[in-house]
């Protein structure tokens, strides 16, 4: 989706619908946590049913959102007057933060936690290590947890099997490590790019050149200025505010449903672990940026046309730039191997797994045995066959 040309649309988002917006969610961050209406126990996200149950008693309550919930698109530009306003500061009641000792990866959840291990480095978590979470930027969505553990499992495990040369100890995963449901910090961009370039259009054409033996034809470049107007539409550029994981393969869980993100509401993460963002609105906007230069880029060359094409001069003038501050769902599994954690990452809406594979020395080295042990014997039967 992003970065793709796209017929130009007018900017959306009108100022105005943001501060009424705001005040709806702002509501949404009083829901603290609910216990169970029966039995007063810990109510969590079921990811089959996607409604609050009762890990206790098992009776289950449907999810709760604000009165008028929307996601809402945040104006950029106004940005900076929120921040002033102190309206981006908050945190739900209840969450807790838990700081790892061993890599520093900030996690938050609600409730109590069923963690006894790190998600990111499989270090165990030490009472000394669960804080009162701090404010943050407001939560604008959620994409909700779609593979349920159950499944999420059967999937790992296939990932696992395939890898001919996973170690025994990898394939023990679920006593070495740490398998857990994490929602991921993200922002997302959207912004209409309006850029003017001047630049050159090269055209190949061929001459002939020499006499007779000498004659051979030669390709030269015909040069001339262009100049031009170029517009492009960018819908959800997505941008992990996390450091910690894996950058590769979390990529590779790209490109995220976004469509589904729902309104947040704290009864989704109940149960799951959270993670808060390191990297902010501003630095995940310098990432997003640049894919947008690069698409840009790829729009005018194409604009230019012809062989070759230079661009000398640009100039972007972004309208409608907004984001949004979304939780997206990612199974991830880490695992200690020769006293490194390895990361494996599963899109919690597609089921689709990236992530490290290590490989067994042994196994390497019984192989290749393996295949040359069949290549002498085949050089063994054909000679035999041969003097016989
Ligand atoms: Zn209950
Ligand atoms: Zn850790």
């Amino acid at each position: 989706m992003e970065g793709s040309p796209q017929p130009p649309q007018p900017p959306q988002q009108p100022a105005s619908k943001h501060g009424q917006q705001r005040h709806a969610y702002n509501e949404q961050q009083d829901i603290a946590s609910r216990p169970c209406q029966s039995c007063g126990g810990q109510m969590e996200f079921n990811i089959e049913h996607q409604s609050l149950v009762c890990a206790h008693c098992g009776s289950d309550s449907e999810i709760v959102h604000a009165p008028g919930a929307a996601v809402v698109e945040q104006s950029y530009a106004m940005l900076g007057s929120r921040a002033a306003s102190g309206e981006l500061n908050t945190h739900l009641e209840g969450e807790k933060e838990i700081i790892c000792q061993n890599c520093g990866g900030h996690t938050t959840f609600v409730g109590t936690t069923t963690s006894t291990r790190c998600p990111y480095c499989a270090t165990p978590i030490q009472r000394t290590d669960i804080h009162e979470a701090p404010d943050r930027l407001a939560v604008d969505g959620v994409l909700p947890f779609q593979v349920t553990d159950e499944r999420a499992r059967e999937l790992l495990q296939t990932w696992v099997n395939k890898r001919w040369f996973a170690p025994n100890e990898f394939k023990k995963y679920s006593s070495a490590g740490s398998f857990k449901s994490v929602y991921a910090a993200y922002f997302t961009y959207d912004a209409f790019a309006t850029t003017r370039y001047q630049g050159r259009r090269g055209d190949d054409y061929t001459v002939t050149v020499g006499h007779g033996e000498n004659r051979r034809t030669e390709t030269r470049t015909d040069w001339n200025h262009v100049r031009g107007v170029v517009q492009d539409s960018f819908d959800d550029i997505t941008v992990l505010g996390n450091t910690g994981f894996n950058d590769k393969f979390v990529g590779e869980l790209e490109p995220w449903p976004t469509q589904g993100v729902q309104p947040f509401s704290p009864d989704y993460i109940s149960g799951h672990l959270c993670r808060t963002y390191d990297r902010d609105v501003e630095d995940c906007y310098r990432v997003a940026r640049q894919r947008m230069d690069a698409a840009i880029e790829q729009t005018i060359v194409r604009d230019i046309g012809g062989d070759h094409q230079r661009i000398e001069h640009r100039q972007t003038d972004l309208q409608g730039l907004t984001y949004k501050h979304v939780l997206l769902p990612i199974w991830l599994l880490t695992v200690i191997y020769q006293g490194q954690p390895l990361q494996v990452f599963m899109n919690g809406v597609t089921g689709e797994v990236h992530g490290e594979r290590p490989w067994s020395k042994l196994k390497i080295a019984l192989a290749v045995v393996a295949v040359v042990l069949a290549i002498v014997l085949l050089i063994t039967l054909v000679s035999l066959g041969r003097s016989g």
